[in-house]
């Protein structure tokens, strides 16, 4: 194809900072650049901000993190003048609060919507980075931000003829704008994670009949979501500083709670008994906070994982439906909690039905119905709630070359490698925000977005101060984290858990644990470490001082 004269003539426009993704992450990396005097240009593949909260629109979708604690702690102003409305805020609501940041601080002018950035290719001669979008587009940057999200490539499953189905069919992860109607219809959902859980009693409530597709059991624990009181979010506000400290530096999750002071099997049965009771009223992630070694020792593991069996017996009158429901598979926690409003329960309702298709596995999908080994299942629509390419899979989609033309998909054919989750060697002045290699995941993921967030802005204004041209990880410093990142995981019971943190959920996948589960607190203490030695472990060069220094 030729290039015209003119089109080739046009110089690229070029930006301090190139930001992919205007999910929480990409805007608040946005608000502090401008705040440092940066040029950044924000790309989104969506039509709006917030992410997650963009495109996961299903029924009953809502936050797992309390909603006093899952939103921004940078502007002091912003906390104290956004009311949530409920203790786990509903997706359209978190939905308003990103629109309202990005009104609030004047982000839009900034954020290029509808753009997927389809490729990113260092050029070593000028130290730039081109990015190059859908639309054929090209523009030079500096420094690229991915903040593409670790949740934010749907998984559609393989499962043969699921194209054939004449009904409609929605992934919760890519759900329509328009308000979705089950009145009456025979709905099927497949998948059992948090998205399933979320969706399936409200789901319930409005289909004819639902047929939930289980292959593995979920731990859960009820919200015990409710109205915010005013003084509730008034004491919130009045002690966010300790808050706010306590996510940051203390709770291992980014989640402020009171945290345990025992192991398990420190106390006697009944003492345990009455302290995981006294959590599983009170609700949420938190309920694995109730001692200190749940994620360690798998007799003490056992203890919580049995009482949350013994409530499902509780809460579901169908022996063997409970039976079916109770997990048995993995260690409580080693996947994300899920946190539930009366997902047990609804397996009482009479128009539910629960099928196991772990024993009988889904066959295929017919124009009307989902056929298992057992049985065929008529369906009029049918929920995907399959999850996600997780922590690696936006990125992966996104063509990146680096030094020597390496591309970063072939440099993580065998699991990601990264320093600290924020860089890998070879790809300079390439941020990745939440990346796999730091908490992320296993956090409050605002927590953990904003440290990012605050890291990289300081270090791109260290890096301009110093006239560096560039930044990257050493394959020593990556190294040792790797290896660090994989002895802590082992040190654990999570790696047991055949989870979407592990890359489990994606055949032919590497299994890696990629999340850092060495806890928020100390985590960011190592970057501050990292930052004040003057970024040990990144190399970096500076022509303009090293041409001044050569000229003496
Ligand atoms: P995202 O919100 O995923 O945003 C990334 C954006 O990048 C997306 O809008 C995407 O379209 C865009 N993008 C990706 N690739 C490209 C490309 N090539 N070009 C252009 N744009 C691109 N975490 C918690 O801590 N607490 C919770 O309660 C919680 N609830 C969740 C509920 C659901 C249903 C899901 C799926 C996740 C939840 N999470 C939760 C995790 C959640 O993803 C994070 O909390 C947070 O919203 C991530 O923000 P982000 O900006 O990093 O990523
Ligand atoms: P997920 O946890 O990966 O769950 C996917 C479900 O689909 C699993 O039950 C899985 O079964 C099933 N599945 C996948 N492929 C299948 C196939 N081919 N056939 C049959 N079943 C299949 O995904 P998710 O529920 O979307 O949640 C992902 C993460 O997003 C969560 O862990 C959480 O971090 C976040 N999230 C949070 C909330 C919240 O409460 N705020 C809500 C939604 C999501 P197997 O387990 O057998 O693989």
């Amino acid at each position: 194809m030729s290039v015209s004269p003119s089109a080739s003539a046009t110089p690229a426009a070029h930006y301090d900072v190139v930001v992919v993704g205007a999910g929480f992450s990409g805007m608040y990396m946005l608000h502090r650049l401008r705040g440092l005097g940066f040029t950044a240009r924000v790309y989104e593949q969506g039509s709006g901000v917030g992410g997650t909260w963009y495109w996961n629109r299903y029924p009953g979708a809502r936050c797992d993190v309390e909603s006093m604690q899952y939103s921004y702690s940078f502007s002091e102003e912003l906390q104290q003048e956004w009311d949530w409305s409920e203790r786990y805020a509903p997706q359209p609501e978190i939905l308003r609060y990103a629109n309202h940041v990005a009104d609030r601080f004047d982000l839009r002018s900034d954020i290029q919507f509808d753009t997927r950035v389809d490729a990113a290719v260092f050029d070593e001669t000028k130290k730039l980075w081109s990015v190059t979008t859908a639309d054929g587009k090209t523009v030079t940057a500096k420094f690229v931000v991915l903040a593409t999200g670790c949740l934010s490539n749907a998984r559609k499953p393989d499962i043969k003829g699921l194209d054939r189905f004449k009904g409609q069919v929605y992934h919760t992860g890519h759900w329509p704008h328009e308000q979705v109607d089950f009145t009456g219809l025979r709905v099927g959902v497949i998948g059992t994670g948090s998205s399933g859980i979320q969706s399936i009693p409200v789901i319930a409530e409005q289909a004819s009949h639902l047929t939930v597709f289980q292959r593995t059991a979920n731990f859960s624990i009820p919200a015990r979501n409710a109205r915010l009181l005013d003084e509730e979010r008034a004491w919130f506000r009045a002690n966010y500083p300790e808050i706010r400290r306590v996510e940051r530096e203390v709770a291992r999750n980014g989640i402020y709670t009171d945290l345990p002071d025992r192991g398990a099997l420190d106390d006697g049965d009944n003492e345990r008994r009455a302290k995981y009771e006294a959590r599983w009223q009170r609700g949420g992630l938190t309920f694995m906070s109730a001692y200190n070694n749940l994620a360690l020792d798998q007799v003490a593991n056992d203890t919580a994982a049995n009482f949350v069996r013994e409530k499902i017996a509780e809460i579901v009158k169908d022996p063997e439906t409970a039976k079916l429901l109770q997990p048995n598979s993995h260690p409580i926690g080693s996947k994300r909690i899920c946190v539930d409003t009366d997902y047990f329960a609804t397996f009482n309702r009479p128009n539910v039905t629960l099928v196991d298709i772990k024993s009988s596995p889904i066959e295929e999908i017919t124009e009307s119905a989902v056929r298992t080994t057992a049985c065929e299942y008529e369906l009029d629509a049918l929920v995907l709630a399959t999850g996600f390419d997780a922590m690696t899979g936006s990125v992966a989609k996104i063509d990146i070359r680096g030094r020597d033309g390496l591309t970063l998909n072939r440099k993580w054919a065998e699991g990601p490698r990264t320093y600290l989750g924020l860089m890998s060697a070879g790809f300079p002045n390439l941020f990745i925000i939440t990346g796999p290699g730091s908490p992320s995941v296993l956090s409050n993921m605002i927590v953990s977005i904003e440290q990012h967030v605050d890291w990289i802005s300081d270090c791109v204004d260290y890096m301009r101060e110093r006239e560096l041209d560039t930044m990257e990880a050493t394959r020593e410093a990556e190294d040792k984290w790797v290896t660090h990142v994989n002895e802590v995981a082992y040190t654990t019971l999570y790696p047991q858990a055949n989870s979407w943190y592990m890359g489990a959920n994606i055949p032919g996948k590497p299994r890696i644990f990629m999340p850092y589960i060495g806890g928020v607190g100390p985590y960011r203490q190592i970057c501050n470490e990292v930052a004040a030695k003057g970024y040990n472990g990144f190399a970096m060069t500076g022509a303009a001082r090293q041409q001044r220094a050569a000229a003496f």
